[in-house]
């Protein structure tokens, strides 16, 4: 699963929060078992399992992302309360401490892994039971099919939780993304994407396009109809590139990448949009409107930052307008 920037982020104030948790709750439990239980074993377990989640806190907050570490912690997490519920004295009923490892899983590993987890821990867990239930107090079978039933219904509200973290996630990064007047992405989207273009490769192009004299379009036929042009604009713009390569970057400026294009290949593409532009009747409040655009294009050099890329782009484009308008400078 590809995970964005933001959402790696949030996950981690995730793994963040639960790992100073379970530190603070072993660094409970570890003296308590060694003390007032005299079980040194366990109250040892308990005090390095305390410092290990201390250590995965540390790394957190100083932003080291190891996947694995949080994997280390959820299986240091897991075999701790096992340990725990199989040799502590079973009338403590420490087993429902692995009720809580589901929230764990769905916390550290998502939906996905987080529901695998949750499903292959309820066998350890009934095992336990199974063999450890003194049968002449408590009738094993209900007991088991209680736990089971409670374990089900605590793995169906995290998952029902996460689902809909994950839908709200889309969405606000949707409206994050995306311009709320035309609809296509915005520069904060430009950003995200180029954070993901393959650096290594020189084949992507900008097209920097910006309309000729849009304030006089503003002017003429007031803000609104220029709303709607700059609406119509976007949607013709996004018949030449698919809709994760077109971007408004604000004002009357669209960016359009395309990949994979030689530089002699790019400048009759630009032309042709430049002209299909030039040939196209904007339409608003029955008012047939001409346009015009100027389109600046920059080749992607490998290592190159995106306001690098984007400065090109626009010494380009300044050429454009400088040679008179409606025209791709390359
Ligand atoms: P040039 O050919 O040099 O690009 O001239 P121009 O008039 O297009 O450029 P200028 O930068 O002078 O004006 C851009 C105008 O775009 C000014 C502003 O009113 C208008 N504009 C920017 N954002 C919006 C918007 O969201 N809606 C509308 N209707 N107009 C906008
Ligand atoms: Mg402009
Ligand atoms: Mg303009």
């Amino acid at each position: 699963m590809h995970l964005t920037k933001t959402q790696v982020q949030l996950r981690l104030s995730l793994q963040k929060g639960l790992s100073i948790l379970v530190g603070i709750l072993m660094a409970f439990f570890g003296p308590i078992n060694i003390i007032y239980f005299n079980n040194p074993t366990l109250g040892c377990m308990d005090v390095i399992v305390s410092i290990f989640s201390f250590y995965c806190f540390w790394a957190t907050i100083n932003n080291k992302d190891k996947v694995l570490l949080h994997y280390a912690l959820a299986l240091v997490v897991t075999v701790s309360i096992y340990i725990t519920a199989y040799t502590a004295d079973f009338r403590a009923f420490s087993i429902l401490w692995a009720l809580s490892l589901p929230m764990v899983y769905y916390i550290m590993f998502g939906t996905r892994r987080g529901a695998f987890l949750s499903s292959i821990i309820l066998i350890p867990s009934i095992f336990i039971i199974n063999t450890h239930m003194v049968t002449d107090q408590f009738m094993a079978y209900r007991a088991i099919l209680n736990y089971s039933l409670a374990h089900s219904f605590i793995c169906f509200l995290c998952h029902l939780y996460e689902q809909q973290q994950s839908r709200n996630y889309e969405q606000l990064k949707k409206i994050a993304l995306s311009d709320a007047l035309t609809g296509v992405q915005n520069r904060h989207a430009l950003e995200a994407h180029f954070c993901d273009l393959d650096k290594s490769s020189d084949r992507a192009h900008m097209l920097l396009i910006d309309i000729d004299f849009f304030k006089k379009v503003n002017d003429q036929f007031g803000h609104e109809i220029g709303d709607h042009v700059l609406v119509e604009m976007a949607e013709c713009l996004q018949t030449y590139v698919d809709a994760n390569n077109i971007f408004r970057l604000g004002g009357e400026e669209f960016v359009l990448l395309f990949k994979n294009h030689t530089d002699i290949e790019i400048k009759p593409k630009a032309e042709n949009i430049r002209h299909s532009i030039e040939q196209y009747l904007f339409h608003s409040h029955n008012l047939r409107i001409n346009i015009t655009i100027s389109i600046g294009v920059s080749r992607f050099l490998p290592g190159q930052s995106l306001g690098d890329f984007l400065r090109t782009a626009d010494k380009k484009l300044y050429d454009a307008k400088s040679e008179g308008r409606n025209c791709v400078c390359i």
